[in-house]
This record gives structure tokens, C-alpha cells and sequence, in this order.
């Protein structure tokens, strides 16, 4: 059970007022809020042992070493990776996706296939097309059906010899759908090829388990799961991550230098080019401990109730229609009123306090499949209330009233 009260408590920015009204954060799907002990950890890092890691042998240096390299297992035990050194800390999705996409350009051939789905964030779609343009190789895209779920027909009509890596979000960040990543798992690997799953949207709310999904790459970011931003997580089967060149050449990524030659770093280091965010990588483990300390069971119960007020508060109101109505979402509510403009009513609900997104969600495919310009997001988290969903709910009649 969820005991909201108290958790709101440790969110300090939750007491602030946004043009003189209490805030009503519903932008959880763009960041999530930053508890305390998050917050205690980074400042802690700056007041008492900010030092480089693994290169010094002064006290600082090896305490921010271990810290570093603890927060790493902490992230591995919570993906249940195999090994410490599967786990490749990034700057965030963003940066984990361009180190496959970098690292395929050498193992893929002209005329290899890809697989995308339909319902892809920008920075999921991308890369990928620079892949192709570098390689020659073929981008498929799984279609999506009217209710937000892939066609999943389709998508084992796309698998064939050819197929060489299938890239799939494990959450639609734009409509909350939750995908069946096993089912695309398994069948890409009847065919041998490699599967990348984006869980930069569920992992706010699923603890994945790597090891039993058998997924070839998984990442995300930690700013969406109560972290700072700026680090996220590059997960890797070991016999992928050493096929893999290495994405940045540079300090830390090295074992030998010579101007005749250089040789790299084993796993993590391969990847970990440079000075990473350090005390960013410590928050991120400091993160992963305060939402398992909640429990990702009630995290998901609660939020689901918060989902099924929200949809059906919302749909009282007139010429409102909400977009992705899978029954496998997350709390994620993607909706528009009428022909009235997303960015209006946004605009609106911030002169009341109330953060949502509007625009397009960085996955402007869907908009297109829905022939809108983009949507208005309201997206939950385990902090907010039925009561915040209220205002929001009043907000919206009021800007309907407003502007129609
Ligand atoms: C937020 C998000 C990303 C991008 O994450 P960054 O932290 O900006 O790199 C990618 N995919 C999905 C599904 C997202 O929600």
C-alpha cells in the first residue's frame, strides 16, 4: 500500500506554487521529481568526496571509486544483469541507443534489415536511420493499430533471414502502451537477430529482469525514475557488449596507448570514455534503492488506480477523446478536446498550476497515424493524488470554456 501522504514529503519541489497555485506535476512521463535522499546524495558527493574515479590512489578518489562502483551493482541487482560489467553507465537513452547504432554500423551489410516499431520515440527512430544511410541497410516499421498496440501480426510477417536487429520502446512515452517485448524477443530470435528494448517509459514503473526477458540490449534513463539527469544505463549481453566497437575514443576507455597502437579497456570501461558523470551515476543508485524501498507492486497498483480516475473523470467531459486505449498501458493519459489546439489548453492549465506536456512527444509517427497535430499528456506517478487529478479535471472544463 501506498501511503501518499507521507511519500509526498520526500519530495520537497512539491510543496512549491507555480503562478501563485499549488503545483500539480503531471509531466512525469518528460521527468520525474526528486526525492530528498537523491538530493542529500548529490550534495553529499559535492561536500565530501568529490574526486575522480579510477585513477587515483588519494582517499577521495577511492571513495567516489567505490560509490561508483557500487552504484553500478545496485543497478545490476535491479535489472538482474548477469555481470557488474553488463551495465554501461550513459548519459541516458539517448546516448545508450547511439552506442548500438554506432557500434552495428560495423556488423551490418548492405541490404540487412531493421525493425522498428511504429510507436518510437525521435531518439529511437534516428539513429537508426543514420545506420541505414551508413550502411544501406533497410528500415522496417512494425504499423501500429488505432488503439495504441502494435500489429503484432505483422511484426512476425517482417522477421526474416535478413533481419539482423529489431528496436522496440517498452513503453510508448506518447500514449503509455505497454508492448510485448517478450513475445518480440523471442520471435527476433528465431532469426537470429539482436533486440534492443527502449525502457526509457517503463521503467518508472516495471522492474525489468533482463536475465528472464533474454533481451540483447535494454536502457534507460535515471532522471525518469527519480534520478538527476544526465545518466542513464546501457545494458548489454556480455557477447554483444565485445562484439561492439567502442563509440568514443578517449581517457578511461584505454589499457595501453602507443602512437602505432592502442588497445581498449575491457567491459565497462570500453564504453565509459572520459570522466562520467559521477555523482550522477552514485544519485542513480540512491534512486533505484528509494523506489524499491516504495515497492514497484504498490507503485503500480496505486498508479493504476490513479489511471482509471483520470480516464474516467476525463471522459465526462464533452468532445474529449483520448488517444492509445490498450488495456496494458501505464498511467499515461494522451488526450485533445474537440479541434481545440494542445498548446492552448496547455498554456492554460499552467496559469493554474498544472504541468502537463502538449505537442507532439518527440514521436511525431503517432501523430501522424492519428492525424493530429499532438496531444495534451497528463502522466502519474506514485506522488500525485486523486485530488491533483480533480484540478486538473476542472482546469480542463475551464479551458474548454474559455476558448470555445
Ligand atoms: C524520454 C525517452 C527517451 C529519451 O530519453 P533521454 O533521457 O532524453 O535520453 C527515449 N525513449 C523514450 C520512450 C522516452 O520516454
Amino acid at each position: 500500500m501506498i501511503n501518499v501522504d507521507k511519500i509526498r514529503e520526500d519530495f520537497p519541489i512539491l510543496k512549491e506554487t507555480v503562478h501563485g497555485k499549488p503545483l500539480v506535476y503531471f509531466d512525469n512521463a518528460a521527468t520525474s521529481q526528486t526525492p530528498q535522499i537523491v538530493i542529500d546524495t548529490i550534495v553529499d558527493y559535492y561536500i565530501s568526496y568529490n574526486a575522480n574515479i579510477h585513477r587515483g590512489v588519494h582517499t577521495l578518489s577511492q571513495i567516489a571509486t567505490d560509490k561508483y562502483e557500487q552504484a553500478r551493482i545496485k543497478i545490476q541487482n535491479h535489472f538482474n544483469a548477469k555481470e557488474a560489467y553488463e551495465i554501461i553507465l550513459t548519459s541516458g537513452t539517448t546516448h545508450s541507443i547511439n552506442i548500438v547504432a554506432a557500434g552495428f554500423a560495423s556488423l551490418i551489410n548492405k541490404d540487412d534489415e531493421i525493425i522498428v516499431s511504429a510507436l518510437e520515440h525521435h531518439s529511437n527512430i534516428v539513429p537508426w536511420q543514420m545506420l541505414c544511410e551508413k550502411t544501406g541497410a533497410i528500415l522496417k516499421v512494425i504499423p501500429m493499430n488505432e488503439d495504441g498496440s502494435l500489429e503484432m501480426e505483422l511484426y512476425h510477417n517482417l522477421l526474416n533471414e535478413n533481419t539482423k536487429l529489431v528496436f522496440c520502446n517498452h513503453v510508448s512515452n506518447a500514449l503509455g502502451t505497454l508492448n510485448p517485448i517478450k513475445e518480440i524477443i523471442d520471435a527476433a530470435h528465431k532469426v537470429n537477430a539482436a533486440v534492443l528494448i527502449d525502457g526509457a517509459q517503463a521503467t518508472p514503473h516495471i522492474k525489468p529482469d533482463v536475465q528472464a526477458l533474454d533481451v540483447d540490449f535494454y536502457v534507460a534513463s535515471a532522471h525518469k525514475l527519480c534520478g538527476p539527469t544526465g545518466v542513464g544505463l546501457l545494458y548489454g549481453k556480455q557477447e554483444w557488449l565485445e562484439k561492439l566497437p567502442p563509440y568514443q575514443g578517449g581517457g578511461e576507455m584505454i589499457e595501453t596507448v602507443s602512437f602505432k597502437k592502442t588497445t581498449y579497456a575491457g567491459l565497462p570501461h570500453k564504453f565509459e570514455a572520459g570522466t562520467p558523470n559521477i555523482c550522477g551515476g552514485i544519485a542513480f543508485g540512491t534512486a533505484i534503492e528509494y523506489m524499491n524501498s516504495i515497492g514497484f507492486n504498490n507503485i503500480v497498483s496505486y498508479e493504476n488506480e490513479l489511471l482509471e480516475y483520470g480516464t474516467q473523470e476525463l471522459l465526462k467531459i464533452k468532445g474529449l477523446k483520448i488517444y492509445g486505449a490498450t488495456k496494458e498501458k501505464t498511467a499515461v493519459i494522451s488526450f485533445n478536446v474537440n479541434e481545440i489546439h494542445p498548446y492552448d489548453i496547455g498554456s492554460i492549465l499552467d496559469k493554474l498550476g498544472i504541468a502537463v506536456r502538449t505537442g507532439h512527444h518527440c514521436a511525431q509517427p503517432i501523430m501522424d497515424f492519428y492525424k493530429i497535430p499532438g496531444t495534451i499528456r497528463a502522466s502519474f506517478s506514485f506522488y500525485n493524488t486523486k485530488e491533483e487529478i480533480d484540478v486538473l479535471v476542472n482546469g480542463v472544463k475551464r479551458a474548454v470554456q474559455m476558448l470555445s
